[in-house]
This record gives C-alpha cells, structure tokens and sequence, in this order.
C-alpha cells in the first residue's frame, strides 16, 4: 500500500470517528478540514495513476498556489510528512541514504525518503528558495540529482527586503518559471490565471474571517486549546476551505457565547511557538495542570494575526502573481528574527499569556538561532518564563514522551507559582 492509499484509509476512519462518536473537546469543523485532506489526497492518487506532473511549487510560503493554478499535482510539501503513516521507517531511510537526520530537522528529510522508497511519486518539479528549511532543499537537489530523467529543481530568488523592487524581482522570476514549466511539460502544464485568482478570492475572503477568529480567541477562558489551535493557518483556497473557515468561526463565536472552554478551569494560558512532537499530545500533559495553549506561533500561522499583513506595495491592487510574489516575500520562514519576536510578543499582550514554550526543534535551521533573543525579550518586556524545549517532530530516540511530558509539567508548576507570588 502507497502513502496516499493508507492515508485515504486514515482520513476516512476519522470522519467515520467524528460522525459517530465525536470528541466534545475538539471543534466538529474539523470534520470539513479531514475531506478537504481526503479529497486532495485522492487527487494525489489519481495523477499519480495518469501520470501528471507533481510539483509543490516550493510550498504555499512560496509559489504553491501558482503551481496548482498551472495544472501541477500537489506534492503536500512538509505535509506529506505530516501525515505519514509509517514516519520512523521513511527516517531509517534517510539515514541510510546519507542524510544528517539525527542532528536536522526531521520533518524535511521525510519527504525525500517517502519519494525515494516509492510510497509516493518522485517530485518532476521541485522548487527551491532561500528560506530557512534547509534538508528540504538539498533532498530536492539530492533527488533531481539522483533521479535525473525528466525531472527537474528550479531555484527562485526571493530576497528580504519587503519593497517594490523585491517584488518586481520575485514576479519575473515567476513568469520565467511559468515559461520554463510549459516548455518543460507541454500539453500538460499551463498556466490558468483565472484560476489562480479565484483561488486568491477564497483566500482573501478567508483571511477576513481568520482575524475574526483572532479576536475570538481572545476570550477568557480560550474557547478552544490544544491540538485545536494547531489547525490555524490553513490555506482556504477552495469553496470548501472557505466554508471549512466559516463554520469554524461560527463554532468558535458559539463556544465564546456559551462561555466553554478548550480546558474546562483553565488556569494557565501559554503560547507555543515553531512546531510540536507529533508521536504524543503534549497538550494533555497541561491540561491536568488547568494550562491551556491558547495561541500556536511559526510560519504559517502569521496570516491567522491581523496586525502581521505588510503592504509595502501602497494602494495599488497586485495582478494575481504579484499576490504569490507578496506572499512569497512575507513568509515567515524568510523574514528576520526580530519580526517573530515582535509578533510573539504582540500576541503574549493580546492574549495575555503567562508562559510560553518555545519549541527547540532539533536542526530547525529557521528558527533555533533566535531563542536566547526571544528569551529575553519575553522577560523583559512581559515578564513571563519560556521554557526551551528541545525535542523533534517524529523521532522520538531524541526525547521521548516521559521526558516532554515531565518538562512541561514542571514548567506549567513554575508558571502557576509566579501567578500566585
Ligand atoms: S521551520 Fe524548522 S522545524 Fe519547521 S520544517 Fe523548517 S527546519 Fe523543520
């Protein structure tokens, strides 16, 4: 059985769950977010069988939603691995074939293993970029590499600085792409602007209901928590992603009015930051202490926060792909550190958060050279303790579940004794 064979068996099994017996303490909109992943996934499966080209476009930080525009099947990016059903076999792979997964982040270097060891198609069309995920980029060079029959890896430029000129710069580069990609796969790939503008549509229209979410989720008690707040940051660029939004907005305005809360007696109200360990629920751990996360912050979840839009670009309207160029310059995984730390501590006053976890991922190459810097702002400017937490996404020979769940217990005691001092 393929991934995306054993990951439609997956899906379909939690909205069985959520139809029959579903879980009071999670919202029941994610039961449009699993046939959205459903549907794309039988999508994945389909091109595979008709041979249609694969491409992430580099991902949605990037000019994913023009390589889906342009006809591409989508690759799922750092999703695939997300998702994956057997992650310690694909991380054995990566090891054997050379790639530093005990010291880098373990979530890029799965994708290469799952394409390499055929549980998904090899990738025709992998687009690099100078943000910060480093294992990815060279496991997409390794295979363009190693598997060099039609297939191929495009660099796109991006640079800092958030001005028209940047723009100007990364827009031509997507308009070579776009003439490098039909060439490359005529008759099969073509660049449809309509349909990149509609999706942009949903997007915008879902964008306007995510900072509605944002306010929300500022009630005290926090209407939702734990694995609930991971699910921000979603990109809405259908129909369905847009209902998906709409009816979570809804239940959330519910929950708010009702006055339920994501940890019923909540005590404690945290924000973590960059990502999580994946083989355990850390919230539950927190949960027995009252502590709720009420706010997640990294890369994707930027566009869930009104203040963080920047519009370097004044008042003019952008054509659609100057949109994914805007997108591409803004995304977190690119912009300086000062711009996290800024932002988190925005969201620590709005939320008025009393710890934060600061999730060291082991090799995250985005993230790890800012945390004493972080650190120190938060108690400096909030007066509240970080705890630093050092673990991986799915490997766990690293730090076991014992191990993050004794640390996060002792860091929820310590916040609770500074409430109370
Ligand atoms: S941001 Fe860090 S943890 Fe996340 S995928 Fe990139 S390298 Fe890995």
């Amino acid at each position: 059985m393929n991934h995306y064979e054993a990951r439609i068996l997956k899906l379909q099994k939690r909205i069985q769950r959520i139809e029959e017996n579903p879980d009071p303490t999670k919202l029941k909109s994610n039961r449009i977010r699993y046939e959205i992943q459903l549907e794309e996934t039988q999508e994945q499966l389909a091109a595979w069988r008709e041979g249609r080209p694969f491409s992430d476009g580099g991902g949605s930080f990037m000019a994913g939603p023009l390589a889906r525009a342009m006809g591409f099947a989508p690759m799922g990016s750092v999703g695939v691995a997300i998702g994956a059903t057997e992650p310690e076999k694909y991380l054995e792979i990566s090891r054997s074939k050379g790639l530093p997964v005990d010291n880098a982040c373990d979530m890029t270097s799965i994708p290469f293993a799952m394409q390499e060891c055929g549980a998904v198609p090899l990738e025709d069309l992998a687009v690099c970029d100078p943000h910060s995920c480093t294992v990815m980029c060279l496991a997409a060079i390794y295979l363009s590499l190693t598997h060099t029959k039609d297939r191929f890896t495009y660099y796109l430029d991006v640079g800092l600085e958030e001005n028209e000129a940047n723009l100007r710069h990364v827009t031509n580069q997507l308009e070579e792409f776009i003439e490098f990609a039909e060439k490359t796969f005529p008759g099969k790939i073509r660049y449809n602007e309509e349909k990149l503008s509609e999706m942009q549509s949903y997007e915008e229209a879902a964008r306007k209901l995510l900072y509605e979410i944002y306010e929300l989720r500022r009630h005290i008690p926090s209407p939702i928590a734990g694995k609930d707040i991971f699910t921000g940051g979603f990109g809405a660029s259908t129909a369905k992603g847009l209902e998906y939004i709409q009816t979570r907005r809804d239940e959330i305005a519910e929950r708010v009015e009702k006055g339920l809360a994501g940890v019923p007696g909540e005590k404690l109200r945290l924000l973590w930051t960059v990502t999580r360990p994946f083989f355990m629920d850390p919230f539950e751990v927190l949960a027995k202490r009252k502590a709720a996360v009420v706010f997640y912050y990294s890369g994707p979840t930027w566009r869930d926060i009104p203040f963080s839009r920047p519009s370097y670009w004044g008042d003019r309207e952008l054509s659609p792909l100057e949109k994914v160029a805007a997108d591409a310059i803004s995304s977190r995984y690119r912009t300086p550190s000062t711009t996290w730390i800024k932002e988190i501590l925005k969201v620590s006053r709005d939320f008025q958060i009393d710890g934060i976890i600061n999730y060291n991922m082991v090799g995250c190459t985005a993230t790890l050279g800012f945390k004493k810097l972080l650190e120190d702002a938060v108690e400096e400017e909030l007066d509240i303790p970080t705890l630093q937490l050092e673990g991986k996404q799915w490997d766990r020979s690293y730090a076991n579940e014992a191990i993050i769940s004794a640390k996060l217990d002792e860091f929820a005691q310590i916040c609770l004794n500074r409430i109370h001092q």
